[in-house]
């Protein structure tokens, strides 16, 4: 459903962006962030239709065209069909980033098969079916920044998260294929490892865990969703047109 109801023109100047999981948490702050930065913004959700009518309005605000959609991300057919009605409405993709997805942490010995395949079906392979999606389109015009997200689990692995380590590390090894395919094309591609940042996903982890990590960050603080999305507005921008293939921390010096 779109909560956009102002006239669409083809003729449209700003370029445009399309975002997985816009809705809530470092999602949200990236759609804000696009919007500011001149973009008219797609976003999809899984449930939370509140929170992604609260996100169309902030992006409008900053002057964006804005099209959100309720899309699983592990859906493939869906998925696609979010992606062209993306383009129909708004024109062309300039900038894809995926943000979409979900952690269900459990020790190996206790996991159950449904906790794995969620994970990994929405992470990785929600990824995998929004630049699959978008691609051709990007080919064709010879543009497109994708980022990508993955995390420090996927970098160095998290205790109690084969699962969401094993989708994030896979993101990294997508990421990096696809800049070596379509970079010719003019296609950047580039993932965000980030740290611990504030948002819904990391309220659930308990509060002594949470001390125990804020022990290690040189920063002394966990991440704010826009120290994610001021990045990920940096590597869709111009001024990083040098930049692809790469897997950049976002970590306040956690993991050094
Ligand atoms: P969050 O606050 O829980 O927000 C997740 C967003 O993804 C929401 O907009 C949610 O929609 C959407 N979503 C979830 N499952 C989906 C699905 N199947 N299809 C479409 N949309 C779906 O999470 P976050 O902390 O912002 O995390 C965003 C991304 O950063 C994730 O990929 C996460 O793994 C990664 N990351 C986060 C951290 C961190 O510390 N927070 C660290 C490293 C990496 P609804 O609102 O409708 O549920």
């Amino acid at each position: 459903m779109s909560f956009h109801d102002e006239p669409t023109s083809a003729a449209a100047k700003r370029p445009v962006a399309l975002v997985s999981g816009g809705s809530r948490g470092i999602g949200r702050a990236i759609v804000a962030q696009l919007a500011e930065d001149g973009y008219d913004v797609a976003f999809c959700y899984f449930s939370r239709s509140d929170a992604a009518e609260e996100a169309e309005r902030e992006a409008a605000k900053a002057g964006a065209r804005t099209f959100a959609q309720r899309v699983d991300v592990a859906d493939a057919a869906r998925t696609r069909e979010f992606v062209a009605a993306a383009e129909a409405e708004l024109g062309p993709l300039d900038a894809v980033v995926t943000a979409a997805g979900i952690a269900r942490d459990r020790p190996l010995a206790m996991m159950d098969d449904t906790e794995w395949q969620d994970v990994v079906r929405t992470n990785l392979d929600g990824t995998y079916h929004v630049c699959r999606a978008a691609i051709q389109s990007l080919i064709k015009r010879r543009v497109g920044r994708i980022v990508t997200l993955s995390s420090i689990a996927g970098v160095y692995g998290g205790v109690g998260q084969t699962n969401y380590s094993a989708s994030k590390a896979g993101i990294i090894g997508f990421t990096r294929a696809l800049a070596k395919e379509y970079g010719k094309f003019g296609v950047r591609a580039n993932c965000v490892a980030p740290g611990f940042i504030s948002t819904d996903m990391t309220a659930a982890v308990p509060e002594a865990a949470s001390r125990k990590y804020l022990k290690q960050i040189p920063l002394g603080r966990f991440g704010a969703p826009e120290d994610v999305a001021n990045f990920v507005s940096f590597l869709v921008s111009d001024r990083s047109g040098y930049i692809t293939g790469q897997v950049l921390g976002i970590d306040g010096g956690l993991t050094i």
